[in-house]
């Protein structure tokens, strides 16, 4: 087994970064106490996997009552430790999480029911097949501070609902979220779903329990990591990475529309969302009429309160990141057209404010085309028409999602089908992830696997064939020996599926029968 030598921090501290001033210190787990709730975990795995997914969505209710009676509670902290908007918090966090919760509540008996396979052609041929779904054991779920309640909760729900038991460490820069996490599992028997608290060392930890299947939220660098570690146990991965995503403007949008849904779009989570907007290439023609709008609506945004637009940067990493990456623009030629270091909320002992920035004039050689930002950094490109805006966004960096803003909804969907991206929306962006009927994931770097839906449940089981011989009292051709009466009726049965007409296939079928009548009474 590989060794987790990384030492990490014993003690997380959670920091409001509005303020810089701190709320909390949460102890981090020991890998010998990781070790210990994977072994829980995995004690209790059949007795869970045994229950029928309508037994165990009646006990996983609670987890969604619990919500309901702890709302202003969870809102106060994710508001306090992220710095978000109290309005973000209940829509993409807890909003999202009861959605996705009902539809598993709902649903999740009918994707998990056996299948039976084959059809007629399986009869045929002899081989009547079934599909069970099993889950998998114990699943390792690792998840990040952008959006920790409803991001935990989104991997949590499949995994639990399809029947394994999951071990969650949620990331340890919103520990307080963690622990609220770790409040609304309670009514759960013990050690379906145990919180464990600390570092990257302490989902090393976890990855290397090891565990039977490992669900990853976060950044592609950390990912490559786990998906080598993970590799040395050949355990299988979900990961839902990051995404540059882009927006595109054709010359017929509706650009009132188009510039609010992109203005929220690049700045909901002040940015720090996996599905941001990041590039938003604009149809020359109308490219100055939708700036007018972006900025304009840009500058009546408020920013500064727990009640305002956008909130503050979470954590200094991220806060360092996304100064870096408009200097670095700006340096090298971009033209700053709203916010950058000079405005928004002045930060005063520790607190990460940061103004929601468009830039134009951007090159492929600045960090803000080449990495993803997670910050409120968004530039503006013109292009000449939608082919180039189309070329652009798959060429020039990777999508997690994608929109494309049209006042024809049938071009809007023709030009969706030819963008590389998990998601692509037309007059909306990124809002499929509410969709939790429907597969959520990435392409390339931006993640593989999928959640939501019956494809995000699927992601937590493996299939097992049940073949069943159904005609017990015959022996098989395909049994010994091998005689000339046998590679007769493999070559009829052959010719009678792959003859190009009605007429030469069924030419085969009577010397079919007749070698496979000859080949069948002299089986061993
Ligand atoms: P971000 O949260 O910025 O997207 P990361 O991808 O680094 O950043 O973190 C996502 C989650 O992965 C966090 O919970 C973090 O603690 C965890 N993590 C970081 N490094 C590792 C690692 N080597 N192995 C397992 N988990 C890790």
């Amino acid at each position: 087994m590989a060794q987790t030598k990384a030492r990490g921090p014993r003690k997380l501290r959670s920091v409001n970064p509005r303020t810089g001033e701190q709320l909390a210190e949460v102890p981090a787990t020991t890998k010998a106490e990781v070790l210990d709730s994977v072994a829980v975990a995995r004690k209790v795995a059949p007795e869970w996997a045994a229950l029928d997914a309508r037994g165990r969505a009646h006990i996983l209710k609670a987890v969604r009552h619990n919500i309901y009676s702890h709302l202003d509670e969870i809102v106060e902290t994710i508001s306090l430790e992220c710095g978000k908007p109290r309005a973000e918090a209940l829509s993409a966090e807890v909003l999202q999480a009861v959605v996705s919760w009902l539809y598993l509540e709902r649903t999740a008996h009918r994707h998990l029911r056996e299948e039976r396979l084959g059809g007629p052609i399986g009869y045929a041929l002899g081989l009547p097949t079934k599909a069970q779904y099993r889950p998998y054991g114990v699943v390792g779920a690792i998840t990040p501070w952008n959006y920790p309640f409803g991001l935990a909760l989104a991997a949590l729900g499949p995994a639990l609902f399809a029947g394994n038991t999951v071990v969650l460490k949620p990331s340890e820069v919103t520990p307080g979220v963690g622990e609220i996490v770790r409040s609304i599992l309670e009514p759960l028997p013990v050690g379906v779903a145990t919180v464990v608290q600390g570092a990257g060392n302490v989902g090393a930890a976890l990855v290397d329990a090891p565990c039977d299947k490992i669900c990853f939220i976060g950044s592609p660098e950390t990912g490559r990591k786990i998906a080598a570690a993970a590799a040395q146990h050949l355990t299988p991965v979900v990961m839902e990475l990051g995404g540059k995503d882009a927006a595109i403007v054709c010359a017929d949008a509706d650009l009132d529309l188009a510039s609010s849904g992109i203005l929220w779009g690049a700045f909901v989570n002040a940015g720090q969302t996996c599905a941001a907007i990041e590039r938003i290439y604009v149809v020359d023609s109308v490219a100055d009429e939708f700036s007018g709008l972006l900025l304009d609506k840009l500058g009546r945004l408020r920013q500064g309160a727990s009640d305002s637009d956008v909130g503050s940067l979470t954590f200094k990493k991220q806060w360092d990141s996304v100064a870096r990456h408009v200097s670095d623009a700006i340096g090298k030629g971009a033209r700053l057209l709203a916010g950058g270091p000079d405005a928004g909320p002045e930060n005063k002992n520790g607190s990460l404010w940061y103004a929601p920035t468009v830039v134009d004039g951007v090159s492929e050689d600045m960090e803000a085309m080449k990495h993803e930002t997670f910050g409120p950094l968004v530039p503006i490109i013109r292009v000449q028409d939608e082919d180039e805006a189309i070329r652009r966004a798959n060429e020039e960096s990777f999508n997690l999602t994608a929109s494309v803003w049209t006042r024809s909804g049938r071009r809007g969907v023709a030009l969706a089908g030819r963008v590389k991206a998990g998601a692509v929306a037309v007059n909306a962006h990124g809002e499929s992830w509410g969709a939790v009927w429907a597969p959520w994931g990435g392409v390339g770097e931006s993640g593989y696997g999928r959640l939501n839906g019956r494809l995000g449940l699927h992601e937590f089981v493996y299939s097992v064939t049940i073949g069943r011989n159904a005609t017990p009292g015959i022996k098989r051709l395909w049994w010994f020996p091998y005689d000339d009466a046998t590679e007769d009726a493999f070559r009829h049965s052959i010719g009678a599926l792959a003859a190009p007409g009605l007429k030469e296939k069924l030419e085969h079928v009577p010397a079919a029968l007749d070698s496979l009548r000859r080949a069948l009474k002299a089986k061993l």
